[in-house]
């Protein structure tokens, strides 16, 4: 037996889960021994990719599995090769496509996640943005049947069309009766006379999508987007997942960010402080922005410049663009400013007030 699940199932090392669980649930349908009556070589098989999808969905053990190279180098993972018997991998599959549940509970698509940057004037303001984004989508060759477009769907004998199959399980309690959705079919009724040779029957083509995002003002790192029902559909009738923007990182340029309010941190002489001064803002929206600083401005004080900052994101009203003045104290002097220095010194102006 291969102890490396991505050659078991026969995916890369840089797939997504969305891709995985295809890929397996192929396998699965192949070897799954509802199909392959005593058949061992086949039970075998489906244990074995049962194993290694169990490995590769669980975030944990595949980054371990990553970082060793081998499910044998862990303890718990060696258990698991050794003692996995044929029911564990009937229930995991179970559990895996839903089918142990009531009825034909189809499970929804899996979520595809994008990181996304901003710059300042998306936070401020919002904006507009196309989002790039690869998914899995119904297969065009079949519309996500699975069938072959030249020999279509027959009705799946195992349970006659219904979808529904009555199974007898034993436990503590004595013989149970369950009904679950027909593995041959999971749940459709029907079967392809011959697969689709685009998708193998998975149902799924990856697909790149552009889509059109509108981004609220005063987002910031560490949020996420969630669009509803625009990420991977599953390979079974449920519906999409959902499309997850994870802002990692804004570049708010010579802005510092405190709540909604931007700071500007602006170094003015000391001249400059006694006497008042013009700056420059750069643009927080379109536009540089001028801005008269008092005669008398102290050393770190704020100039707040209301409803100039980043807009809420929920509820109304702006924050505010706060401009603080560091004043530079000179480091050299000339002999001559020196003594202008030394003769200002002596002024009562001059004192600190307190
Ligand atoms: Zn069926
Ligand atoms: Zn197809």
């Amino acid at each position: 037996m291969s102890h490396n699940p991505y050659e078991v199932l026969g995916v890369d090392r840089g797939d997504d889960q969305a891709t995985i669980k295809g890929a397996y649930r192929k396998l699965a349908l192949q070897y799954h021994p509802d199909r392959n009556p005593g058949d061992r070589a086949a039970e075998e098989k489906f244990k074995e990719i049962t194993q290694a999808y169990e490995i590769l969905s669980d975030p944990e053990k595949r980054r371990r599995f990553d970082m060793t190279g081998s499910a044998d180098a862990m303890p718990d993972m060696a258990d698991f090769f050794g003692g996995f018997g044929m029911d564990d991998a009937l229930r995991a599959f179970q559990d895996i496509f839903g089918f142990g549940r009531s009825g034909t509970t189809a499970s929804a698509g899996e979520d595809a996640v994008v990181d996304i940057e901003l710059d300042l004037r998306e936070v401020v303001l919002g904006s507009t943005r196309e989002i790039s984004v690869t998914r899995n989508e119904h297969c065009s060759g079949c519309d996500g049947t699975g069938a072959h477009p030249d020999h279509g769907l027959s009705r799946c004998e195992r349970c006659g069309g219904q979808g529904r199959i009555r199974t007898v399980r034993r436990t503590l309690l004595g013989a149970m009766q369950s009904v679950t959705a027909c593995p041959d079919c999971g749940g459709r009724g029907s079967v392809p006379v011959k697969v689709c040779p685009e998708c193998g029957g998975t149902r799924l083509e990856s697909r790149d999508r552009k889509i059109s995002v509108d981004l609220p003002a005063g987002v910031s790192e560490g949020h996420f987007i969630r669009l509803r029902g625009q990420g991977h559909f599953p390979p079974d009738d449920g519906p999409p997942g959902d499309m997850i923007l994870r802002i990692r990182n804004v570049d708010y340029g010579d802005f510092q960010r405190d709540g909604y309010d931007l700071l500007y941190r602006t170094r003015i002489s000391f001249p400059q402080a006694a006497l008042g001064t013009r700056i420059t803002i750069p643009p927080v929206e379109d536009e540089a922005t001028e801005v008269d600083l008092p005669s008398g401005i102290q050393p770190g004080e704020r100039l707040v410049l209301k409803r100039k900052g980043i807009r809420k994101l929920k509820g109304f009203g702006r924050g505010d663009l706060v401009v603080i003045a560091d004043v530079y104290v000179p480091e050299k002097l000339s002999r001559k400013e020196k003594s202008v220095l030394q003769e200002l010194d002596g002024s009562d102006h001059f004192k600190p007030s307190s």
